[in-house]
């Protein structure tokens, strides 16, 4: 069987449901690519495993970050800034 999503999970005798953790976002990190140090705390840290290293630059998927706001919250020069989401 081949999942296209991230997270899956079990639920009930209906069949499989994804998790779009992104939906529970109230507040959303911002990352600031000048302020980056690229130390890899959030990616380390990211309970969700939102955050990505690619070509030498950390990104934030949008689509499974739920805005804990952990790698805020441990960025060394706060380069990740928590700012409150729009409306979905
Ligand atoms: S924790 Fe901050 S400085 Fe370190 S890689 Fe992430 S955004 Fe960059
Ligand atoms: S706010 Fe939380 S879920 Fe979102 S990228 Fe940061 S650590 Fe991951």
């Amino acid at each position: 069987m081949k999942f296209k999503t991230k997270y899956i999970a079990p639920v009930g005798g209906d069949g499989i449901h994804t998790i779009n953790t992104g939906d529970w976002r109230i507040k959303k990190p911002v990352l600031s690519q000048e302020k980056c140090v690229k130390c890899g705390y959030c990616l380390l840290h990211c309970p969700v495993n939102a955050i990505s290293k690619k070509d030498g630059q950390f990104t934030i998927s949008y689509s499974y970050c739920k805005g804990c706001g952990i790698c805020a919250h441990g960025c060394p020069p706060d380069a990740i800034e928590m700012v409150p989401e729009v409306e979905k």
